[in-house]
């Protein structure tokens, strides 16, 4: 299978901003473990930013462009280093590729896109994609890496998109405040009860929510491919859910792959 794995802030990092090593070289373990067993594997990583104010010890998360945008470069390197280094453990090698949305939105820049990750995946390496945060200007910002997650994995056909979050799944109201939610273990179709379920973002270094996953997990449904939200706390369930096991909230496309995909 070609799996692409997002992994967002809160799971990276501490809510300090800064890393958190054991959830880190748990992810770079099992995803290597999974490469091993004859799967493509792709990451789609946030905590640039979230990793850029930790290293530069700021309190919270800053406001101005510039300052986002330089945490971003300073955070990228902090990040790039630390995967490198462990997928090195178990003998892989790792590929940076940054993009903003016109790299998406332009067919020859998406087919170049397509071009670059297919021979990376043919040379056997993992790539990790993250936005170019410390360039791209407001009207190219995809924004979140939700969205990004289901674009990569739509421009190279991948056959699973996981997300990997703070919370078990999407729930039937939010079991932070209510003791009453359940887990929803199956989705078919992203209807308008089912977007109501989304709450705002959850940690206060990372960009998306469950309304974010929620509109990716429609993109993905629409271009065949299939989608899982799971909890990053526990980076070992990858195991299960490549397997095909219960475990988060899975989103079943109605048909699956081959969709060619467009900005319509
Ligand atoms: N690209 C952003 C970063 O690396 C994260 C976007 C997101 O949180 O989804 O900080």
């Amino acid at each position: 299978m070609r799996i692409v794995v997002k992994v967002g802030t809160s799971t990276l990092t501490h809510a300090t901003g800064n890393l958190n090593i054991h959830r880190v070289e748990q992810l770079c373990k099992v995803m290597s473990d999974i490469k091993n067993a004859g799967h493509d594997m792709i990451l789609v990583t946030s905590g640039a930013t979230g990793m850029g104010v930790g290293k530069i010890g700021l309190s919270k998360k800053p406001q101005d462009l510039p300052t986002k945008q330089a945490m971003a470069a300073i955070g990228q390197c902090e990040l790039m280093y630390t995967y490198d280094k462990l997928f090195s453990e178990y003998n892989h090698c790792v590929a940076q590729v940054l993009v903003t949305k016109a790299d998406i939105d332009d067919e020859k820049h998406r087919q170049n896109f397509h071009n670059t990750l297919t021979r990376l995946l043919e040379l056997k390496t993992i790539p990790i994609i993250n936005e170019n945060d410390s360039v791209a200007t407001e009207e190219f910002f995809i924004g979140e890496n939700d969205t990004l997650a289901v674009m990569v994995s739509i421009n190279i056909n991948a056959d699973m998109v996981i997300l990997l979050t703070d919370i078990d799944g999407l729930y039937t109201a939010d079991p932070r405040k209510d003791e009453t939610a359940s887990l929803i273990p199956v989705v078919e179709e992203i209807t308008p009860e089912i977007m109501d379920l989304a709450g705002g973002t959850g940690s206060s270094f990372g960009t998306g929510g469950m309304a974010t996953k929620l509109k990716a997990a429609k993109m993905a449904m629409e271009y065949g491919c299939n989608m899982v939200i799971a909890n990053g706390s526990h980076p070992e369930l990858l195991y299960d859910i490549v397997e095909g096991k219960a475990v988060g909230t899975r989103f079943i496309p109605k048909t699956s792959g081959g969709a060619e995909y467009d900005n319509a």
